[in-house]
C-alpha cells in the first residue's frame, strides 16, 4: 500500500452541508478570542442558547454583545468546561490556526492568540483562507437570523442557504414570532405578500418555495425541534383553520396549525425535487426522538429528508429508520462535535447498516471559522480512524473505504443539493 487512507482524505476537498454563518457575525471585522468561545458550542457548556417550554428568554445569547478577552472571562470555559468536547474541538481549531505548537490555551498564552485572533479577523480574506485550509470548497448554510438570506451575494459564490421553515410554522398571527424571533408575516412582506386570510397565507407558501432557487436557497430546515415537540401528525386543517388570526391560540390549534404547514410545505418541496433537512435529537428534548417524524417521512415518499445529527442520543433509533425508509439521508454534522467517541461507534454501524454508499454528507454546523476548521477536522480525524479499523478488521477493501469517503465528504453532497 503506498500512501494511507489519511492521506487520502486530506487530499479530498468537503462540502460542508450545514453551517451557521451568519452576516452580522460571519462578516464582523471585530473579533476576539473571547467571541470565538461564546459564539460556539463552547459557549453552549455556559448557557443552553434555547428556551424550554418551562423558560422564557429575552434575546439569544450568542448573538449577545461580548467584552474584551480577559482571562478570568476564558477561564470557566477552559478550566471548568475543558474536558468538554465543544471546548476540545475548539480549543484545537484556535491552536492549529494560531498557535505556537502548544496543544492549549492557558494563562502563559492567550493573550498571544487573542491578538492574533483580532489581527486576522480584520482581513476580509480571513474568513475564505480558513475555509480553504480547512478543505471546504462548498458551503450550506443556515442563516437563521434572515431565513431568506441570499448567500451568494452576502458571502460569495461558494455558498447557498436553506429556509428555515419555523416561523412560518408558527404564523397563525402577524405577532407570533419562532424560537428565533421570527415572524412569517414580516418575511412574507418582504416578498411582497400580505396574506388575511388562511388561504391567502397558503397561496404565499407555495410562493416563497418557488422562490428558493432565486436566492440560491437549495433546501428548506425544519429545526421545529426547538420550538415543539417533533410529532408532525397528519394534518387536520379544520383545527388549523381554527388558529389563524388569533395572538394566542389554544396548544392544540398551534400544533394543528404548525403540523399543518410542515406537512403543506414537504409535499411542496418534493413536487420540486428540493430536499428537506430536518434537526433531531437534543433539542427540546422531551419530544425530538426521530421516530416522532415517521409518519411525516412516510407521508411524503417523493421528498428527500435529510435527517440532522445521527439524531443524538437516538442515533440507532435513526439507522433503522434509515433502513427502512429509502427517503432519508443522513447529515452526520455536529454529532461528532458532541461526542466523537460515540461517532465513531456510530459510524461503524451506518456503514453496515445503511442500505448504499450515497446517504451520508456533514457539515460544521458553526458561527465562526475557526470552529468549522476544527469541525472539519475532527471529522476527518474520525472518519479516517474508523475506515482504518473496518481496514484492519478486513471488513472491506481500500478501495471501497476510498470511495466511500469521497461521497462522505464530497460526491453525496453535490448530488443530494443538485450544486452544479
Ligand atoms: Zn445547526
Amino acid at each position: 500500500m503506498t500512501n494511507s487512507i489519511q492521506e487520502y482524505i486530506s487530499t479530498l476537498g468537503t462540502v460542508d452541508v450545514h453551517e451557521h454563518h451568519l452576516p452580522e457575525v460571519f462578516l464582523n471585522r471585530e473579533v476576539n478570542l473571547l467571541q470565538l468561545f461564546q459564539q460556539s458550542y463552547a459557549g453552549w457548556t455556559q448557557a443552553r442558547p434555547y428556551p424550554l417550554p418551562s423558560e422564557t428568554r429575552d434575546s439569544d445569547p450568542m448573538l449577545a454583545a461580548v467584552g474584551p478577552t480577559t482571562w478570568e472571562a476564558l477561564a470557566p470555559y477552559l478550566e471548568h468546561s475543558g474536558s468538554s468536547s465543544f471546548v476540545r474541538n475548539l480549543v484545537r481549531g484556535v491552536s492549529e490556526l494560531y498557535g505556537d505548537g502548544s496543544a492549549d490555551i492557558s494563562r502563559k498564552n492567550w493573550e498571544a492568540l487573542d491578538k492574533a485572533v483580532r489581527e486576522h479577523h480584520r482581513r476580509p480574506d480571513w474568513g475564505s483562507e480558513v475555509l480553504r485550509r480547512a478543505g471546504i470548497e462548498r458551503v450550506i448554510t443556515d442563516p437563521y437570523s434572515d431565513p431568506l438570506l441570499n448567500a451568494p451575494e452576502a458571502f460569495g459564490k461558494n455558498y447557498n442557504s436553506v429556509v428555515r421553515i419555523n416561523a412560518f410554522a408558527c404564523g397563525w398571527h402577524p405577532e407570533s414570532r419562532d424560537h428565533n424571533g421570527n415572524s412569517a408575516h414580516a418575511l412574507l412582506a418582504r416578498l411582497g405578500f400580505k396574506p388575511d386570510s388562511f388561504n391567502d397565507y397558503l397561496v404565499a407558501l407555495e410562493k416563497l418555495v418557488n422562490g428558493l432557487t432565486a436566492r440560491h436557497q437549495v433546501a428548506l430546515k425544519n429545526a421545529l425541534a426547538y420550538d415543539r415537540d417533533i410529532a408532525f401528525d397528519e394534518p387536520d386543517e379544520p383545527l388549523a383553520r381554527q388558529a389563524w388570526g388569533k395572538a394566542s391560540p389554544p396548544a392544540a390549534e398551534r400544533k394543528a396549525f404548525s403540523d399543518f404547514v410542515v406537512d403543506r410545505l414537504c409535499r411542496l418541496a418534493g413536487e420540486r425535487d428540493l430536499p428537506v433537512q430536518m434537526h433531531l435529537g437534543t433539542a427540546i428534548i422531551r419530544g425530538s426522538h426521530p421516530l416522532k417524524t415517521a409518519g411525516l417521512v412516510e407521508r411524503h415518499p417523493g421528498t428527500r429528508f435529510l435527517l440532522m445529527h445521527l439524531a443524538y442520543p437516538w442515533s440507532r433509533d435513526l439507522l433503522g429508520m434509515a433502513f427502512v425508509y429509502r427517503n432519508i439521508w443522513l447529515d452526520l454534522t455536529w454529532s461528532f462535535l458532541l461526542s466523537p467517541s460515540h461517532f465513531k461507534l456510530a459510524l461503524h454501524e451506518a456503514i453496515e447498516v445503511l442500505p448504499n454508499e450515497f446517504r451520508m454528507m456533514l457539515g460544521g454546523d458553526n458561527w465562526h471559522v475557526e470552529e468549522t476548521y476544527g469541525a472539519m477536522q475532527t471529522a476527518r480525524r474520525l472518519i479516517t480512524e474508523v475506515l482504518d479499523e473496518k481496514l484492519a478488521s478486513g471488513y472491506f477493501s481500500r478501495a471501497t473505504a476510498e470511495r466511500l469517503a469521497r461521497r462522505m465528504l464530497h460526491d453525496n453532497a453535490r448530488e443530494f443539493f443538485r450544486l452544479a
